[in-house]
């Protein structure tokens, strides 16, 4: 049988910091394989990227299909670890290392599930594990590629579990069922550059700025919602960088950062703020122009029959059903969104990306009872 936490281990031993996969994927497709599981290594390698490993393994041909997804690269472990970050020390039954809780030990527990289920034959579906090594990373020559490649291929996925760090207290506590998106938007304020003596012969882009931070910032931008918290609107820079005293500057600029809930669209963002730029041009003589990049869009996925059937196997388990949340960063769900119903279910995140990231060996059986007996479930009563 295969031990999650053995297995764990050895996956926290290939020190895979993206793009690097330093063996994991090696390690992920002989256990996968040795279930009998189809696999394909897929690497993808967009110019002026560095080029990532990923791994799509399927078991059985027909429908439905249930996919697990996740990713086998971590942050760098940074510095002042009690422990080897990549030796998997086991110390008072928890378990040390850079991956142990993002998310090693959930690729881990789902195999080792897989195997327990398969034990009583064939699923009456297919089960397939989409891992990419670039979810850390840019997230371009990941999940994204992998998605596009299957569609390519004809292969459907009917429902999807991301096996991300969602839980606070215990596995399966807390239910991801959709995510704020996030934009970053860099705004440049130009006036003229002129003389401190002579400051009608210029215009200063400063005061511009300094309202446009102030009525960007004067009021909320929703009051959220049944599933989501309102949006926040954060300032991240704000410089001109001019050393001289005797100059008014020609140029200003500022940073800030939208977490959007589904009231918004990076589009309906970046017209309200236009919006609000273009009047204090007007007034201030100014020319204000953005530029933004959009890290993920915001999604839900509608409770329904398979978050039901997510929240009753973790009841079951557990004893107590999750909290279903939308709060947190962005993971590669927001692009499994558009394929298939999609939920986030992992250990406890609280040490992750950090020093000394850990997880309870408890915790490790505990998510691996838990995604056994949804796989049992999912199978039992077929949703499609
Ligand atoms: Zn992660």
């Amino acid at each position: 049988m295969i031990d999650p936490i053995a297995l764990a281990q050895k996956l926290i031993r290939c020190p895979s910091v993206t793009p690097v996969d330093g063996g994991a994927l090696d390690v992920l497709e002989a256990a996968l394989q040795s279930l009998g599981f189809s696999c394909h290594r897929l690497r993808f390698e967009e110019s002026g990227t560095a080029g990532v490993e990923n791994l799509y393994a399927r078991l059985g041909t027909a429908s439905p299909h249930f996919c697990f997804a996740g990713h086998s690269d971590v942050v760098p472990p940074g510095e002042g670890w009690a422990q080897n970050p990549f030796s998997a020390t086991i110390l008072d039954d928890v378990l040390y290392g850079r991956g142990a809780a993002d998310m090693k030990s959930a690729l881990a527990a789902f195999i080792a599930a897989a195997e327990r289920v398969l034990a009583n034959g064939p699923p009456k579906g297919s089960i397939s594990l989409l891992i990419t090594g670039d979810e850390e990373g840019p997230a371009i020559n990941g999940t994204a590629k992998l998605l596009a490649w299957l569609e390519a291929r004809g292969e459907r996925i009917d429902h999807c579990v991301v096996g991300e760090p969602t839980s606070v207290a215990h596995a399966g506590d807390t239910l991801k069922i959709g995510r704020r998106g996030s934009i970053n938007f860099q705004v440049t304020v130009m006036g003229v550059q002129g003389h401190v003596g002579y400051p009608q012969k210029a215009v200063n882009p400063i005061p511009a700025l300094a309202s446009l931070v102030t009525q960007l910032g004067a009021q909320p931008l929703d009051k959220g919602n049944a599933h989501f918290d309102p949006s926040t609107l954060a300032f991240t820079s704000m410089d001109v960088g001019n050393l001289a005293t005797n100059v008014i500057p020609g140029e200003a600029r500022a940073a800030f950062n939208i977490r959007f809930n589904d009231k918004h669209t990076p589009e309906s963002l970046l017209g309200w703020a236009m919006d609000r730029a273009d009047r204090i041009a007007k007034e201030t003589g100014t020319t204000i122009t953005f530029s933004h990049s959009v890290s993920g869009t915001s999604f839900l996925t509608q409770p329904g029959k398979f978050t039901q059937l997510v929240s009753d196997t973790v009841a079951r388990v557990t004893g107590q059903a999750p909290v279903f949340s939308t709060s947190g960063g962005i993971s590669d769900a927001r692009f499994i969104k558009d394929h298939c119903p999609v939920v986030e279910l992992g250990l406890v995140g609280a040490t992750m990306h950090k020093t000394d990231e850990c997880v309870a060996l408890s915790e490790i059986r505990s998510l691996t009872d838990i995604y056994a007996q949804l796989l049992t479930d999912y199978f039992a009563k077929p949703l499609v």
